[in-house]
């Protein structure tokens, strides 16, 4: 009979998120900016998929409605800041806020991929668009599982996917744990997008004029009046 220890040891190697666990790539689409992330396993990470107007925004001021589902969703993957660090390309890197104090979006000016959502150093996480990870020799799936949520529903075009519309206290406090959770950790730096000295950005940054964040409404949900040309 195995002793305690073996069978705790066991159930932990059996755990999907303990099996998988290992390092990912992330890419700009061009591929010019590239990055990796350690520790990439699904019980890691919050992925879900954001429906919120300010997602859309953004995918739509960089032309990137693409990368939308097709309800205006983004599928984003939740990272500890120190997990992620970009290996090349780091001069394509810059910033967009939609107003002044909103959420610091950056993106590769190459192609207009996003790179990774934050709030700055304070609240330590990075939101990275599942996109990125896919590559010849991983998928976002493999590496992280299946979105675990979607909110913000009231912003999806068309019907809101089930659960989407209500907070789910399950899906924030695990979030708000993992996040305390790198905080106490030590898991804020190094931080992909800030100087720790500085506690500034390590790219350049541009803020949109509120004429600029009105003209983007029109092309989001729940109701677009406007469609972009692709
Ligand atoms: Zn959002
Ligand atoms: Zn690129």
């Amino acid at each position: 009979m195995l002793s305690r220890s073996h069978e705790l040891l066991a159930a932990r190697n059996l755990h999907p998120g303990n099996i998988m666990r290992s390092s990912a790539t992330l890419s700009c689409s061009c591929r010019e900016v590239c990055g990796l992330v350690t520790d990439a396993a699904p019980n890691t990470v919050n992925r879900v998929v954001c429906y919120c107007d300010d997602c859309q925004a953004f995918l739509h001021k960089l032309d990137r409605a693409d990368l939308l589902d097709d309800q205006g969703g983004t599928d984003v993957v939740q990272l500890a800041p120190a997990s992620v660090s970009f290996v090349r390309g780091t001069e394509r890197i810059v910033g967009l806020r939609l107003t002044p104090r909103g959420v610091y979006r950056w993106y590769a000016s190459c192609c207009r991929m996003p790179l990774g959502n934050t709030l700055g150093p304070a609240i330590p996480f990075v939101g990275v668009l599942a996109r990125a990870f896919e590559g010849e020799t991983q998928t976002p799936d493999q590496l992280f599982g299946h979105p675990i949520g979607r909110i913000f529903g009231r912003h999806a075009v068309g019907h809101p996917p089930e659960g989407s519309t209500r907070l789910n206290p399950w899906l924030l406090a695990r979030a708000v744990r993992m996040v305390v959770g790198w905080r106490l950790r030590g898991k804020t730096w190094p931080h992909p997008f800030f100087d720790r000295t500085r506690r500034a950005p390590n790219f350049p940054l541009t803020t949109l004029s509120a004429e600029e964040r009105e003209a983007l409404r029109p092309l989001c949900g729940p109701n677009p009046s406007l469609h972009r040309r692709r």
